[in-house]
């Protein structure tokens, strides 16, 4: 078994691992590194997911990193561009050469006497088994399941006669052109494809059990594409950046704290795009309060534009069962439909599945608590992303980057090895996610915990987390530094070699 050792282990090469890899290039160009992706390209969620029309909901400001400015006149971007702007930040790095595609890893093992994770890893391509060895593990495997994505137990499903397919699955020879679509869901998903599919469909209907808040922004972002006018990118970029940062912490802090307020704006703010008469309350009013779980955006109102065209409708009602032509509701009403897309959610899948094991004990997750958001209690020389639920995946992993290059900087300088987050001596712990949608709920109970004071507590808050990663203390009552009892002595040649290369 080839074993080879790094520095620095990163496992994905989405947006968080190339954005990790880079920002350790920039910071610690003596560190040698690797990703390991269990894939066969760069970009994650953004090289997976090909329904119609998929793009994210955030802009491009805050999704894009905080060193790679994002010049692009969309502010919010398709998923094409979103991939070839990962893909291009790789290769202006040359953080490309240090990827070893199809590595899926399974199982890292901690070893204290020698300050060092022994990684597993099995080869999608080939079926190899390869093992590394690192000083320090960084995850950044994201959130979810990529084989397969969450579809309900549907009743009848087996007896249906159309196409059933889920967007994490695309397939690439399915053309809608002027056939009937039910899409079920409402989240960020369904409210992306409806208007997508409706382009070229028959007709298209969204099934949603419950509405889901969705607000109409401008895809365009006028104050930037001025400040993009008088100054050049580098410096155009973090004024955008922060005010999109201030603004949406702004939005968020109001939806907190005074949530009848923002749900009666949302409200009329969606019956202004609807046409006269149209039941708003019935189809875009939920009953729990914004941001319990993550806003939908649809860019210029293109949802509204499509239902007022008539071109795609809502239902909101409860499926009974599938039907060999459709799907049978609740209600007795039955809805014809060629193609019927689940837009259903994800499946929750921490640390990309890998286990871990400290010394010879295995790390149950549900009973670590993280330590600001991105190291586990007890796990030494261990780091993850997790981004922002009510901002940015980006804003938070770039901090989480920042972060572990500064750790291992202040490991080298005092001439130590080893960090250690300890769990909270007391207070209560709650779930590390905090919002109510379903994907999370779901498997929320199997994740790490978080405390209820700093540097436990996750304050979803950018310009906290700026302050407390980027120039706080690094040596706080949550964290042992220590050295190594055996420091092995690592053979030159058998560091870091470039992508794929075994060792000899
Ligand atoms: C359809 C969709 C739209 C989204 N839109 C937004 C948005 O607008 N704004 C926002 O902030 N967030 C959005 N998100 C969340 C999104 O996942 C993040 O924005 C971001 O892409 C996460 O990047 P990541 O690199 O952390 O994870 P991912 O993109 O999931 O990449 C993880 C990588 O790790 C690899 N990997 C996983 N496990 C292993 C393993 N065991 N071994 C080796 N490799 C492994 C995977 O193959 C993958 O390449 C969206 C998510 C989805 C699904």
């Amino acid at each position: 078994m080839a074993c080879d050792h790094v520095d620095v282990l990163i496992v994905g090469a989405g947006l968080s691992g190339v954005g990790a890899a880079c920002q350790l290039r920039r910071a610690c160009p003596d560190k040698t590194y690797a990703a390991l992706e269990a894939r066969g390209a760069i970009g994650g969620t953004w090289d997976l997911f090909r329904y119609p029309g998929v793009r994210s909901d955030s802009d491009m400001f805050t999704l894009g990193y905080s060193f790679q400015p994002w010049t692009d006149p969309a502010a919010i971007a398709g998923g094409e561009q979103i991939r070839a702007y990962v893909r291009d930040t790789a290769r202006k790095y040359g953080v490309d050469q240090h990827i070893r595609f199809h590595h899926r890893v399974l199982a890292a093992e901690w070893d204290s006497a020698t300050a060092r994770w022994t990684v597993r890893a099995r080869r999608e391509d080939t079926g190899e088994d390869v093992a590394l060895t690192c000083g320090f593990l960084f995850a950044c495997s994201g959130y979810y399941r990529y084989d397969a994505g969450y579809t309900p137990d549907f009743p009848g499903v087996g007896c249906y006669g159309g196409r059933l397919v889920h967007p994490q699955h695309w397939p690439a020879d399915l053309d809608h052109t002027g056939r009937r679509v039910v899409v079920i869901g409402s989240g960020a998903t369904a409210v992306t494809l409806v208007p997508a599919l409706a382009e070229r469909a028959a007709h298209v209907t969204m099934l949603q059990r419950s509405p889901t808040y969705v607000i109409a922004l401008p895809s365009r972002d006028v104050l930037a594409d001025a400040v993009r006018r008088w100054l050049p990118a580098n410096a155009a970029y973090p004024v955008v950046r922060w005010k999109n940062v201030l603004v949406g912490t702004a939005n968020f802090q109001l939806s907190r704290r005074a949530p009848k307020l923002v749900k009666r704006f949302l409200r009329r703010a969606a019956k202004s795009h609807l046409p006269a008469g149209y039941d708003v309350d019935r189809h875009f009013s939920p009953r729990y309060d914004p941001w319990d779980q993550r806003l939908c955006v649809v860019p210029d109102g293109d949802l509204f534009t499509a239902l007022g065209a008539g071109r795609a409708c809502v239902v909101t009602d409860r499926i009974d069962a599938f039907t060999p032509t459709g799907i049978r509701l609740a209600s007795g009403v039955e809805l014809a439909a060629d193609i019927v897309v689940t837009a259903t959610g994800l499946n929750l899948l921490a640390l990309g599945g890998m286990t871990l094991t400290v010394d010879g004990r295995s790390v149950d997750l549900a009973r670590t608590v993280a330590y600001k958001g991105m190291m586990l209690s007890d796990v030494p020389n261990f780091a993850m992303t997790i981004g922002y639920t009510n901002a940015s995946w980006t804003l938070k992993a770039d901090l989480v980057a920042a972060y572990v290059c500064r750790l291992l900087r202040h490991l080298d300088a005092a001439g130590q090895q080893i960090v250690t987050p300890l769990a909270p001596a007391r207070g209560k712990l709650e779930p590390i996610i905090d919002l109510k949608s379903g994907y999370v709920l779901r498997s929320v109970e199997a994740l790490p915990k978080q405390g209820a004071s700093t540097p436990w507590r996750l304050h979803q808050n950018y310009a906290r987390d700026v302050l407390l990663m980027r120039y706080g203390r690094l040596t706080d009552a949550g964290v042992r530094f220590s050295r190594a009892p055996q420091t092995p002595t690592t053979d030159r040649r058998d560091r870091a070699r470039p992508a794929g290369t075994p060792a000899g």
